[in-house]
């Protein structure tokens, strides 16, 4: 077994501290690779408190892992020793269904491993993050980086930046579209940049008056504050696409009201609470109301090289680990510009 060296959560109410516990051995088709930076994502808190199921405690968040390889088993092809490696929201999947087969592994059937707050698919042990100094994944569920990127900023491509990749290519949002991205956050922002990238004009949606600044430099056309009763009426039935990143309960009907006919409103975001949804708000337009989960594997390689091929990588506030807490209330109260990351050499 590795020793590992990690922060974590004993249970639902306590701070994150620093906890020592033991990975498996580097199997004959996983990849061992030494953590250098690890990006928190809203998704860390939501688990860490309980907000969408019991967790399993104790609980090493992180899937924003970047590093270099450490150890290889003896069948693994695509690594070697001293190889940059990255690893996300997922470590395992069934990989014979027809999802997986698809190269959809965030559906499996059978439900694929998250990289925490997960067991192993033997149930041998639970998963455990990436706020620690290393960890080992089967070879398939490992990522490639290409050398000499900024992989600090290159870790939240890993969630943030897949998670919103991959609607916008499977709805196909680009040229011609009116794409409005609710929520500035760590997701939000990464969508405001795949957005501007495909083409699309580009309106973010916020609470945050004071960052409006930050979303036209980010490349985004317009911005809105939410709050703001005229500013919203002026933008009804404007919207192709509403790209939902918000963290917290939020009003549905009155984001709907904002798509033209027959637009669509993704949510990527996950609050604690389900939503309240008036079939009115859907039919009169024809509007679709979808989801939208992380992305496949092949889909996130190849997220990463069209990010390393453009020059696009999260803007981040790099942190010590010690502190975390801090990193979690600021974007509790949506004050994060836009991604915090861990330099794991604070561990
Ligand atoms: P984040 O950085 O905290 O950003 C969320 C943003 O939502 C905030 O910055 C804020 O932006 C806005 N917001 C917060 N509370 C709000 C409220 N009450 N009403 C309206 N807007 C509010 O979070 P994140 O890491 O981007 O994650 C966003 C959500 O996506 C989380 O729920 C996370 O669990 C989920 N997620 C889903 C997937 C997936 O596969 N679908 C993957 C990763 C994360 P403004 O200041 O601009 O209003
Ligand atoms: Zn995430």
């Amino acid at each position: 077994m590795i020793e590992t060296k990690a922060y974590a959560a004993q249970d639902e109410k306590t701070p994150l501290a620093p906890w020592t516990f033991e990975r498996r051995e580097v199997g004959p088709h996983d990849v061992q690779f030494d953590i250098l930076f690890c990006g928190v994502c809203h998704s860390d808190l939501h688990q860490i408190k309980n907000d969408w199921f019991p967790g399993i405690f104790p609980m090493v968040p992180g899937h924003e892992i970047v590093g270099r390889v450490v150890k290889v088993g003896a069948h693994v092809k695509n690594f070697k020793v001293g190889d940059l490696a990255a690893t996300g929201c997922m470590v395992d999947s069934c990989q014979v269904c027809e999802n997986c087969k698809q190269d959809l592994e965030q559906y499996c059937l059978e439900g694929s491993t998250q990289t925490y707050n997960s067991m192993e698919r033997d149930k041998s042990m639970p998963t455990y993050g990436g706020y620690s100094n290393t960890i080992v994944v089967r070879e398939e569920f490992v990522l490639q980086l290409k050398e000499g990127v900024d992989l600090a900023a290159v870790a939240p491509l890993l969630c943030a930046g897949i998670t919103t990749y991959s609607p916008l290519k499977h709805w196909k949002v680009g040229k011609g579209h009116k794409l409005a991205v609710l929520g500035l956050g760590g997701l939000g922002h990464m969508g405001v940049k795949f957005g501007v990238a495909f083409g699309a004009e580009v309106t973010v949606l916020s609470t945050s008056a004071s960052k409006e600044e930050d979303a036209k430099k980010l490349g985004a056309h317009h911005f809105i504050v939410t709050k703001d009763a005229e500013q919203v009426k002026a933008a009804m039935g404007t919207f192709d696409f509403i790209l939902d990143t918000v963290s917290a309960p939020h009003d549905f009907n009155m984001y709907l009201s904002l798509l033209r006919t027959n637009g669509t409103m993704i949510c990527v975001g996950v609050p604690s609470e389900p939503a309240s949804v008036a079939a009115f708000s859907l039919l009169g337009g024809r509007k679709s109301l979808a989801g939208s989960g992380i992305g496949g594997i092949k889909e996130t390689q190849e997220m990463l090289d069209y990010c390393a091929d453009n020059n696009i990588v999260s803007d981040i506030e790099l942190i010590d680990i010690k502190d975390i807490q801090t990193a979690y209330e600021r974007m509790e109260k949506g004050n994060v510009r836009y991604r915090f990351v861990i330099d794991m050499a604070t561990l």
